[in-house]
């Protein structure tokens, strides 16, 4: 077999017990290489030699550490185009957003680089005459990273980075959909002068390799990010052993669109939250919650918008929609529409698979009205670029279909007025609110994360995410005479 690609553990690049086939969505004939599966035994000596490196890199300089994931993150930005191209290649988003997304997870590197010298800690005097109290973090110890195939190397960068600025070693399971990602991060990785075992790369199925990293006693933390079925099955697995961990989940956002929205923000952040990425976005806008005296103004406008969408191979030019990321995935997409058309809803554009020049899972993207906010549609978590518009009468209904799920990630309003906007803004409940800008699309300096069924434990990026990657120690020091 030729083009075997490895896993990279204790510092060495491992054969696999097996491996699977990379699979590139636009078109299947093209087959990217073959990804190794590591063994059981292989994750304890990744899990093994974790433990000696993560000691010393508690030891190395702080300077060191940030030199070294400055150099990842300028790496990644300068190779965007490249890795980015390969990242749309295996995961189907056209190549613009696959390039974008290799740049931003630089970025995840070089902002933590800077947080590796923001140290800071708390000084007391003790209640107690004569003793001084010292509070600092420390770094958790050996960290799993479990992440998705959607966002590939922005997840698992806003992961890796954290854990290693605050002095962690790392076991990633990287999605099995995507490995030529992870393993083109953790080329970049394996060079850099960092303790043999520090990073390891595990690839395999999240059933096998994913559950057993889960429930090994050897992890100190867990970062999850990936559907919510498997994320309770994470918290089950770190509650065994009392591990600590946090999980980002799925959601079923919605975009408010009131009666004085402009109409031209309204649609164009329609469009870009339903639709980009194919819709397979935990962020995206799947419930479009919109006011009956502008309904049929914005589902006209947003019908023109959906039907001018160009779907095709991700890596050609002009192409907006790519491929559903594989077939599994389109048929989940094409089941929803024969749900959407059981439950009532009208099709208004939009919702067959397509056939294009190559071989791929592609799907014209779908607009529906005539949605209800209690059809198992508009309540489910689609990962389609499928959009439900639900008709509300006013503000107040607006607000209340919004809150009315079992998820909260994102909640958008559009409106002209400040007063509703603020009013939303405070009664969303949502872990993320946008103002006049699409449910997708965040920055890397603040927080990420949602509340009810989105998200569980600390919030991801920006400073909050120390929460998770570092713990405190209070030391009372009793003082000497001099
Ligand atoms: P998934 O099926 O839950 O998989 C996520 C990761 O977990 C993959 O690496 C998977 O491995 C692994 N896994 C599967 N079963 C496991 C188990 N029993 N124990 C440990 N690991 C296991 O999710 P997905 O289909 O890749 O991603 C889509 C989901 O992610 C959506 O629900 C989406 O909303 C969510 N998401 C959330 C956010 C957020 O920040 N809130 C961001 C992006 C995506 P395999 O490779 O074998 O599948
Ligand atoms: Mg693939």
């Amino acid at each position: 077999m030729s083009n075997l690609t490895n896993n990279f553990i204790a510092g060495s690049w491992i054969e696999g017990s097996s491996y699977v086939a990379n699979i590139n969505p636009s078109d299947t004939n093209d087959t990217i290489g073959q990804y190794a599966q590591a063994s059981i035994s292989q994750l304890e000596d990744a899990l093994h030699a974790s433990k000696a490196a993560q000691q010393k890199w508690t030891e190395t300089g702080l300077e060191q550490r940030q030199a070294i994931l400055m150099n990842i993150g300028e790496e990644m930005m300068a190779r965007s185009a490249e890795l980015g191209e390969l990242l749309s290649r295996e995961e189907g988003k056209p190549l613009a957003e696959g390039k974008g997304e290799v740049y931003r997870a630089g970025q995840f590197f070089t902002y933590y680089a800077a947080e590796v010298l923001r140290q800071s800690g708390d000084t007391a005097d003790s209640v107690r005459a004569g003793v001084e109290v010292d509070v600092r973090r420390e770094a958790m110890g050996t960290v799993a990273i479990i992440s998705p195939w959607n966002f590939p190397t922005a997840t698992a960068s806003w992961k890796i980075a954290p854990a290693l600025a605050f002095g962690n070693a790392v076991i990633w399971k990287p999605a099995n959909l995507t490995p030529a990602s992870a393993v083109a991060l953790t080329e970049i990785i394996s060079r850099q002068d960092m303790p043999e075992g520090l990073f390891n790369l595990v690839m395999g199925s999240g059933s096998s390799i994913g559950q057993t990293l889960a429930e090994s006693s050897q992890v100190d933390a867990i970062s999850f990010t990936g559907s919510y079925d498997v994320g309770r099955q994470i918290a089950a697995a770190a509650a065994k052993n009392l591990t600590k961990f946090q999980l980002e989940l799925g959601s079923k956002n919605p975009l408010v669109i009131m009666d004085d929205a402009d109409m031209d923000v309204a649609v164009a952040a329609a469009t870009a939250g339903a639709y980009g990425s194919t819709g397979q976005k935990c962020t995206a806008s799947s419930r479009l919650v919109v006011h009956e005296k502008i309904h049929d103004e914005f589902v006209d406008r947003m019908s023109k918008s959906t039907s001018s969408l160009k779907v095709g191979h991700a890596l050609e030019e002009g192409t907006q929609i790519g491929p559903a990321v594989s077939e599994q995935q389109l048929n989940s997409n094409l089941g929803y529409m024969d749900l959407a058309r059981k439950e009532g809803c009208e099709v208004v554009c939009g919702g067959d698979a397509l056939e294009l020049a190559t071989p791929g899972f592609y799907m014209q993207p779908a607009l529906l009205t005539g949605g209800d906010n209690s059809m198992k549609l508009n309540r489910e978590e689609l990962f389609a670029p499928m959009a439900c518009v639900i008709k509300v009468a006013d503000y107040d209904e607006a607000l209340k279909v919004a809150n009315d799920t079992d998820f909260g990630l994102v909640s958008g309003i559009i409106t002209r007025s400040l007063s509703r906007a603020s009013h939303f803004r405070r009664n969303a409940e949502a872990g993320c609110v946008m103002v006049n800008l699409p449910t997708a699309g965040t920055d890397y300096h603040v927080p990420f994360g949602g509340r009810k069924n989105s998200s569980f434990g600390p919030r991801e990026q920006g400073q909050y995410a120390k929460e998770l990657y570092t713990q405190v120690k209070t030391s009372y020091i009793l003082a000497g005479n001099p």
